[in-house]
């Protein structure tokens, strides 16, 4: 608890009335700003402050909620929290567990599975872009794109069960109802958002840049240049940076996260060994490689045909640095994955950073109109994959319409999950406990 100019505490739960009569020696108006003593042990007055009262179901979590408004020092708070509890302990009052009072809210059908987690990512968000989209899910405009797909699966669904009973009219079926274009209708749409999602994730959980090359190339200096301060150590001396350094950058609201890495090469050296053994996996779980070459002799360590596992799903930048160093006349051509810069100079550093945001491919943050997760982007993708074989069983010359409609089903489950609507205990407990207490 830290101390504030105003500190609150919220009680929610059934009838809270008796409760409230009890702590306060009064009724409170719903929805009235009461000002009033704040009782503490034995009759002492504790606080002055203002107490609210949300009568269920229209509160936060539908339940009846109580919040009293001190002047919030830790001390203060604390013995009236613990005297709401000594009087409360007549009525099961208790205290709430992370995010319990979110999930309350979605037991009580205030808000949806998606709307809840993006209340987690509203708390979380460390840039503008990212709050703004976690605002708009939490508005529910995720939840609604999602509803409208389960809503058009489901008339199909309905059409492809109620034809389940006449099976010899199945043919005939798909061509009258136009099943197949409904389908791809239903597919086109999924995709959309899927992609979207993908998008958004990047504002979340930013994009993982890794500086990769031979020593001495400038990954350091680069690596500094971009931060604009010292964070990495500059020498001649090959070999000098041995472990990863991270930092994380805000590019346009997008929270880039760059890790400078001990140079490639064959290295005798244990300690320096070790370093190129990390520099690899971190190039292996980023979603950016800069490739940094020198631009008087460029040498890339990373060769497609011999390192096609590690690049797999990457984006490859070649970065050319030192160009200060080279008589313009002798630049080799340009190329659209390549950028010429100088971390001495800051020549190029702008296009850089431009570079990084456009290969990845991202229309930039403020942009998304929602905030994805990872949990959505599976459960899409599972759908998908649900949809293309319910696809095939609708091509057919002789269509097997329980086939399609089972696929239908399980398509339909996982859309469910995203916002809730048939969602496993397991599932809800992992995604309330990331809360913090109190939300
Ligand atoms: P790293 O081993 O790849 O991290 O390379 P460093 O960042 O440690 O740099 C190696 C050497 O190259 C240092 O002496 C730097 O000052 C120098 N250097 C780095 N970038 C540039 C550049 O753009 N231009 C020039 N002229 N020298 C550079
Ligand atoms: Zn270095």
């Amino acid at each position: 608890m830290g101390k504030g100019g105003v500190g609150v505490i919220r009680i929610s739960g059934p009838n809270l009335r008796q409760f409230i009569k009890k702590l306060l020696g009064r009724d409170l108006i719903p929805r009235h700003a009461h000002y009033l003593p704040f009782p503490g042990a034995d009759q002492t007055v504790l606080d002055y402050g203002i107490a609210l009262y949300f009568q269920a179901p229209a509160s936060y979590t539908g339940e009846d909620i109580l919040e009293l408004q001190g002047h919030g020092g830790p001390a203060v708070l604390r013995i009236l929290l613990a005297h709401c509890l000594e009087v409360g302990k007549a009525y099961g009052l208790r205290l709430a567990n992370a995010g319990e009072f979110t999930l309350r809210a979605f037991l009580n059908d205030k808000i949806d599975l998606a709307q809840a987690e993006a209340i987690a990512d509203l708390i979380d968000a460390n840039s503008t872009a990212a709050a703004k989209a976690a605002a708009a899910s939490l508005s529910g405009r995720f939840s609604e794109e999602v509803t409208r797909l389960i809503e058009d699966l489901v008339e199909l669904r309905i059409l492809v069960e109620a034809t389940l009973d006449f099976p010899e009219e199945e043919i005939e079926f798909i061509e009258k109802y136009q099943v197949r274009s409904r389908l791809e209708t239903v597919y086109s749409k999924l995709c959309e958002t899927l992609e979207i999602a993908k998008q958004s994730r990047f504002l979340r959980e930013g994009l993982k840049v890794v500086l990769a090359g031979q020593p001495n190339v400038g990954k350091s200096s680069l690596m500094n240049a971009l931060f604009d301060q010292d964070i990495a150590i500059v020498t001649d001396i090959a070999g000098t940076t041995r472990d990863s350094i991270r930092e994380t950058l805000n590019l346009d609201g997008v929270p880039v996260t760059v890790t400078d890495t001990a140079g490639l090469r064959d290295a005798t050296d244990q300690i320096e060994m070790i370093g190129i053994e990390r520099s690899w996996a971190e190039i292996r779980s980023a979603d950016v490689i800069l490739n940094v070459m020198d631009s008087r002799h460029p040498v890339s360590v990373l060769d497609p045909t011999l390192h096609g596992d590690v690049l797999k799903g990457k984006i490859l930048l070649n970065v050319l640095n030192k160009v200060d160093l080279i008589d313009s006349s002798s630049e080799p051509f340009q190329s659209s994955g390549t950028v010429r810069v100088s971390a001495k100079t800051r020549k190029g550093l702008d296009s850089l950073r431009q570079a990084i945001l456009d290969a990845s491919g991202r229309t930039l943050g403020e942009a998304s109109p929602w905030l994805g997760r990872e949990r959505h982007i599976q459960a899409m993708q599972a759908a998908l994959e649900h949809l293309e074989l319910a696809r095939d069983h609708a091509r057919l010359n002789d269509a097997v319409l329980d086939l399609l409609a089972e696929e239908l089903r399980l398509c339909h489950d996982q859309l469910g999950e995203i916002t809730g609507r048939m969602t496993s205990d397991d599932l809800l407990g992992r995604i309330f406990s990331s809360f913090c207490i109190g939300k």
